[in-house]
């Protein structure tokens, strides 16, 4: 089955009482049991949730994998995924992270013991000299958040399998419509739902999704005995944003091209990252395991201070100010201040998120008028 289909069809049926075409919100916290110990598959809906479990079934389908778990946020998945760790083990990562996961690896999972290389994985080769023996993992992020640097995955895989490492790769940015991370070689793709997939900003959710059945069991045993469970609510919104996952990124990917073309030659934009351009330093990379280039798209502007800046960002019309990224609707973000004000300033401009960046999430409202937005407060 091709994606748009997969999208709206896979792991969904009817619901068998009653021929509902969409999977019913299951708002049960549990399962009458006809004696001690005999259930119809649902014990209590911490762990397994029928709303939920159509949704997991359609996610591991996009992905390309076998088993898909959905968590309360996108964070919750990433937490998931560092409780597989231990202390004294190690894990090599990415110096451009999204801030909340350089947050909870230096701040909460640093203190247990867990040791973090933030190295730059432009060249995955500069990954070698970090591997030691208490090495378990390398968590990428491509195209990175939010100075669009791409990683690439194969590459990293090759060398995750030669040391027989973990390889986990948040693809939020990507959503599976451009890159499946599952079929290079990765053990892990990690994905905030709340962004492209559910593409409606009204849900927060995250989910993981691997092919490994031992893998599978231990992510689910850490979601059951710790809790980051979503609702069901929220796996209804999920499976019906999905629906046009296909649609609405093609437009995210056409606006965000126009919007990119536009930007890259105007008088006031001192640098733009867009992996879609042929001088972005890893394009080939991008072209080899993305379909297209996406609607995220990062500015610096020329000769702009902070007071500027902040000027500019709040001039739009259109584009609305706001942390998050994906939805239908375009968002403007200056990282310095919201997505990324975690991370320490010395180690945030080193990889360029300095004062006058700003990140812009291309929704999929008409791009003239974007365009015309965004000419205004530039003028
Ligand atoms: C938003 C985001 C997260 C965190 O996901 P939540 O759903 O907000 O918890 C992780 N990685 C990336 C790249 C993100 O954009």
């Amino acid at each position: 089955m091709k994606f748009g289909t997969k999208a709206i069809h896979a792991g969904l049926e009817p619901d068998p009482s009653t021929g509902a075409i969409m999977t019913p919100i299951f708002q049960t916290s549990t399962y009458v049991q006809e004696i001690p110990g005999v259930n119809k598959g649902f014990g209590y809906a911490r762990g397994k949730n029928p709303t939920r479990l159509a949704l997991e079934k359609n996610l591991a389908a996009l992905e390309n994998g076998k088993h898909a778990i959905c968590f309360s946020s996108g964070m919750g998945a990433t937490d998931a995924v560092m409780k597989l760790l231990r202390p004294g083990d190690e894990v090599i990562t990415g110096d451009d992270l999204y801030g909340g996961s350089y947050r909870m690896f230096t701040k909460i999972f640093a203190p247990y013991g867990i040791k973090f290389h933030f190295i730059n994985m432009t060249d995955a080769n500069n990954i070698r000299p970090y591997i030691n023996d208490k090495t378990k993992l390398i968590w990428i992020e491509t195209p990175t958040n939010p100075t669009m640097q791409i990683v690439d995955i194969e590459a990293c895989s090759t060398i995750a399998k030669e040391h027989n490492l973990l390889l986990a790769v948040d693809n939020t940015f990507a959503s599976p419509y451009l890159q499946n991370p599952l079929d290079l070689g990765a053990d892990i793709v990690m994905h905030s739902v709340t962004k492209y997939l559910g593409g409606h900003s009204d849900v927060v959710m995250g989910a993981l999704v691997v092919n490994d059945d031992k893998l599978h069991e231990q992510l689910y045993f850490i979601l059951n005995s710790c809790g980051a469970n979503p609702g069901p609510m929220d796996s209804f919104l999920v499976l019906r944003g999905i629906k046009t996952l296909h649609l609405r990124m093609e437009r995210h990917c056409y606006n965000g091209r126009k919007i990119a073309e536009f930007l890259k030659t105007h008088p006031r934009i001192e640098k733009i990252y867009w992996p879609g351009f042929e001088d972005h330093p890893n394009h080939a990379i991008a072209k080899k395991q993305m379909r297209d280039f996406g609607g995220m798209i990062s500015i610096v502007l020329k000769n702009a201070d902070e007071q500027e800046t902040y000027r500019i960002a709040s001039s739009f019309n259109v584009f609305s100010l706001a942390e998050s990224l994906g939805g239908v609707e375009s968002l403007i973000n200056h990282p310095a201040t919201m997505t990324h004000a975690s991370i320490p300033k010395e180690e945030r401009e080193k990889v360029g998120v300095v004062v006058n960046l700003l990140r812009l999430s291309v929704g999929v409202e008409d791009v003239e008028d974007l365009i015309e937005d965004l000419a205004q407060v530039l003028a």
